[in-house]
């Protein structure tokens, strides 16, 4: 339930963000903190999952939900350690993930993929729809093509850029290699369909060629911090990817068949994963992205 809250919140709130922020719908969220493993924890609130590193050098924290929640989020990770926030973490630049910016970027410096850095500085156009330039204090001071390793409590952190664009073009990972938990940003979405962000680089192909990428370089025992979902395990990715395979596997045999969206609709084509549904991403609107993103590349 939760994670059907909150990416819709999340999806909402990257439209019409200052409307919203406006009417303050975040007074009732409940920022909640719950250990992973190692050192590593997970902060819940309304927006993107936040994984936090915290220990004798001080808190690191991946991604910041929305602004308004920033005080609630700075003292519900406070207590994990003596010392400071060190250091600010994106894993893309979607508002839900980098709304807190800003007012952590005063602590700590924000370090993210450079794409992450172009499309919060630029703002973005979705459809009719206008994303506004983030102001200058909420964007990385720190950029990668790749990635980086920070070294913090103990452990290697490992920053990864993905090879393909797929939840956007800015996608990173944030491998805690001692803790063994890794935080995926939306390119795992655990139980949930993912939204898929056409219009800034994101692709269905994408995220099935990362994730079998990945999958190999991860075991049985790591813990896995998708970006919308509960903290689940590689059983889950599993699951996951099969999803996006099987899913986009139908939609695309619908196009080669010649078939029309409406058609597609009409005829249930994702019939059987309806678990995986959000207020949001219903398997109708979820059919749309896989059509438009699939007839795209059908066509060229
Ligand atoms: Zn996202």
């Amino acid at each position: 339930m939760h994670a059907r809250v909150s990416l819709f919140v999340g999806v909402v709130a990257l439209v019409a963000s200052s409307a919203l922020a406006a009417e303050n719908p975040f007074a009732g969220v409940q920022v909640k903190v719950t250990k992973v493993g190692g050192n590593v924890s997970v902060v819940t609130g309304a927006g993107g999952n936040i994984g936090v590193s915290a220990g004798p050098d001080g808190i690191l924290i991946v991604d910041d939900q929305f602004a308004p929640l920033a005080p609630k989020i700075e003292k519900a990770i406070k207590p994990l350690s003596k010392k400071p926030l060190r250091f600010v973490l994106n894993t893309h630049w979607h508002g839900d993930h980098t709304g807190g910016n800003e007012a952590f970027g005063k602590l700590a410096p924000i370090i993210a993929h450079k794409n992450v850095r172009l499309r919060l500085e630029q703002g973005t156009k979705r459809g009719d729809r206008t994303i506004p330039p983030a102001p200058p204090g909420a964007l990385p001071v720190i950029t990668y093509e790749d990635g980086l390793s920070i070294f913090l409590n103990g452990e290697e952190i490992r920053v990864r850029h993905l090879p393909m664009a797929a939840h956007t073009d800015s996608d990173s990972i944030v491998i805690f290699t001692k803790s063994k938990v890794v935080h995926f940003g939306d390119q795992f979405t655990n139980g949930v369909f993912p939204f898929i962000d056409l219009d800034t680089g994101g692709s269905v192909r994408g995220y099935i060629t990362n994730l079998r990428q990945l999958r190999p370089t991860l075991t049985d025992d790591m813990t896995l911090i998708p970006g919308h979902g509960p903290v689940g395990t590689v059983k889950d990715l599993d699951a996951f990817i099969a999803m996006l395979e099987e899913t986009s596997r139908r939609v695309e045999a619908g196009i080669a068949a010649g078939k029309t969206l409406e058609q597609l609709k009409q005829q249930d084509v994702l019939k059987g994963f309806e678990s995986w549904q959000t207020d949001f991403l219903n398997k109708a609107t979820f059919t749309e992205i896989l059509f438009r993103d699939l007839s795209r590349k059908e066509a060229k």
